[in-house]
């Protein structure tokens, strides 16, 4: 089966997530500091820290939910719960003013086009494409939580993308950083799966992607070597 569409995740893929989220908590603790001299104590790593058993805690509901139940948790800390709106405000503003795609994104997805694959976009997140500067750059966008979607690595998320993409599931290749959801999910879901490795991290145990690339500037060939059918499973493209 020949791939003919390429399907993005967002958060840490194609959108630089991290350095957004610690601006806009930089901009919640300035905030904080403003309305307590209690907050002088904090560091953004404290709040930064309180998204963690949160996060653990709430795996499954949207993500706005869970960074407001974060940021509840770091007002907590000083006394300024009533202020809860009005912080998550500052936060999601900040996020999305911050939100843009790596380097290697954008020309990564214009030399997909131009070999004339098409290319979709699908989240678990609230990066909406049109909000993180990657406006105009997917036939087609998945989100968890629209209409009842369940979260990656739900087989019902990757079925959706695959009823986006309009063809078989083995026409699909998924490219994400998530070993968990982006590889195994997709992988289950009857998807070709390319693992981007930005940090070289050694592979969890378990049947690998079809590819593995360190940089999205490797991701068309990758797509290539899987098109191709004999490559060695897993084929690591890319500089090491
Ligand atoms: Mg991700």
């Amino acid at each position: 089966m020949t791939v003919t569409t390429v399907v993005f995740d967002a958060d840490e893929t194609l959108v630089d997530l991290s350095t957004a989220v610690h601006g806009a908590l930089c901009a919640v603790l300035e905030e904080m500091r403003r309305l307590t001299p209690a907050a002088a104590a904090l560091a953004v790593t404290d709040l930064a820290a309180d998204w963690t058993p949160v996060f653990a805690a709430m795996r499954a509901e949207p993500v706005t939910d869970i960074r407001r139940a974060a940021l509840a948790r770091s007002l907590a800390r000083v006394g300024l719960e009533a202020e809860l709106d009005r912080v998550a405000e500052i936060f999601f503003a900040a996020r999305f003013a911050l939100s843009r795609p790596f380097a290697d994104a954008l020309p990564a997805l214009a030399e997909l086009r131009r070999r004339a694959y098409v290319l979709g976009f699908a989240t678990n997140g609230n990066s909406r494409a049109d909000r993180c500067g990657l406006t105009g750059e997917f036939a087609f966008e998945v989100y968890a939580h629209e209409a009842g979607l369940p979260k990656k690595p739900a087989p019902e998320f990757f079925a959706a993308v695959v009823a986006a993409a309009g063809c078989a599931p083995s026409a699909v290749a998924h490219v994400g950083d998530s070993w968990d959801h982006d590889v195994v999910g997709a992988q289950s879901a009857g998807l070709r799966t390319v693992w981007l490795n930005r940090a070289g991290v050694p592979r969890p145990p378990g049947p690998g992607p079809d590819a593995e690339v360190r940089s999205l500037a490797d991701v068309p060939d990758a797509v290539e070597g899987i098109m191709a059918a004999s490559p060695a499973r897993g084929a690591l493209y890319g500089r090491l």
